[in-house]
């Protein structure tokens, strides 16, 4: 066997040096639990990023993805192929959206959207282009999704950014009235709630007032669900816990696959203007990875997993506003279903994780003053019990520094 120290080296000889990893080897999990080389137990409230919605190793995911590989892995998108047809159909039937195109990452659905978006405004408005997100979002790491991503971390080393994009103020409708170009601006991308900017939830009638603004306009509506969707927040799709909004666009990624790097842009059919020969992907739906998604959707939505995180999503709430009550410099708690922030006072977030971890568990500090909760939607009362417990040990430590 390879010791940890081994795989270690290794990382540190031959991998790009673009991450300062944290010290564990993980190598196996199971529902809430990870495990490191050496066996040492974790509680994973990372969930492999906001991926691992049902937890890992579920196995009807494991069985869809052992039985697809024993039949067909892999066809050009020329042919007809399966699962990727009814996965398609279970997003639609329980989405606003009619049409589904299927790719590797979140990036690459956001690079897709912007791609229907462009083609909306040459068709529709003039040739319009320019398509206005938010400071604080994100929305991955391509050429253009730098320049969608309002955060200069993203941004700085590698201007000058692709042109075509404006970034507003989050939570701000008049930011994005003021933003507006008729004949220059074609569509709006925004998170329903921003993850990776710190579980920014965005003030009651915000994402329908934008989605109202666009449509005056003729401009499309497009949320970024990468993060939000597949049950995060606690529907079964984020948009769904704001009263009367619709996406025109929606892209997914992260959980759609459970572990599978599966991602994917939809639209309603009136926006649908992509054509053959428009837009396309070597892998993108390819049976293996549809295969899980098909899988992990099924679960989700005849098991009503969503629905049924709301009760740990309140169990979790509950706990970390004790914790509150306890520590005068926790500031707030918040998010929304199973995507939480907690942001404190004090700069600690690093070092709390930190002693999390060596404690067995699996936090992200999302800010350098904000920790961020993304538990698998399965885990139970009694995982959080003691997630919480740890944490707390952490910041009696922490804070007292
Ligand atoms: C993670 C994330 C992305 C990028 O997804 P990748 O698969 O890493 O390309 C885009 N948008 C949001 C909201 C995300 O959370």
């Amino acid at each position: 066997m390879t010791s940890t120290a081994e795989y270690k080296e290794l990382e540190a000889k031959y991998y790009m040096q673009v991450v300062r990893r944290m010290p564990p080897v993980l190598v196996r999990g199971e529902g809430t639990k990870v495990y490191d080389n050496d066996g040492k137990e974790y509680l994973d409230f990372t969930a492999g990023w906001a991926v691992l919605n049902l937890g890992h190793s579920h196995p009807d995911v494991t069985k869809a993805i052992q039985d697809q590989a024993g039949k067909i892995l892999q066809m050009s998108n020329l042919f007809y192929t399966v699962p990727q047809l009814p996965l398609a159909k279970t997003i639609v039937d329980n989405s606003a959206v009619d049409r589904v195109f299927f790719c590797n990452s979140g990036a690459e659905a956001n690079e897709g959207a912007a791609k229907l978006a462009r083609k909306w405004g040459k068709l529709k408005l003039n040739g319009a282009y320019e398509i206005i997100t938010t400071l604080n979002s994100f929305h991955g790491r391509t050429q253009a999704m730098m320049a969608a991503t309002g955060q200069p971390h993203y941004q700085d080393n590698w201007r000058p950014l692709m042109p075509g994009f404006v970034n507003v103020p989050y939570n701000d409708l008049e930011a994005i009235k003021a933003a507006y170009k008729p004949g220059m601006t074609c569509a709006v991308l925004i998170e329903p709630v921003q993850g990776e900017g710190g579980v920014i939830v965005p003030s009651e009638g915000y994402l329908k007032g934008v989605m109202d603004f666009c449509h005056e306009n003729n401009i499309l509506f497009m949320l970024d669900e990468v993060q939000t969707g597949m049950g995060r927040l606690g529907t079964l799709f984020g948009y769904q816990r704001f009263e009367g909004v619709e996406p025109d666009v929606m892209t997914l990624g992260k959980a759609l696959g459970s572990g599978a790097p599966l991602g994917a842009f939809t639209c309603k059919e009136f926006c649908s203007v992509l054509e053959p020969g428009d837009h396309g992907s070597t892998f993108g739906g390819n049976a293996l990875t549809t295969a899980a998604g098909a899988a992990a959707a099924k679960v989700m939505v005849e098991q009503d997993i969503p629905e049924k995180s709301m009760k740990a999503s309140a169990h979790l709430f509950g706990k970390l506003n004790a914790l509150k009550e306890k520590y005068t410099f926790i500031k707030e708690v918040r998010g929304m279903g199973l995507l939480v922030g907690l942001e404190m006072t004090e700069t600690i977030a690093g070092p709390t994780v930190a002693d999390c971890l060596e404690h067995g568990l699996l936090l992200n500090a999302v800010r350098p003053n904000t920790l961020r909760f993304m538990p698998p939607l399965t885990v139970t009362n009694e995982e959080i019990d003691k997630a919480v417990e740890i944490l707390d040990a952490a910041l009696a430590k922490t804070s007292a520094k």
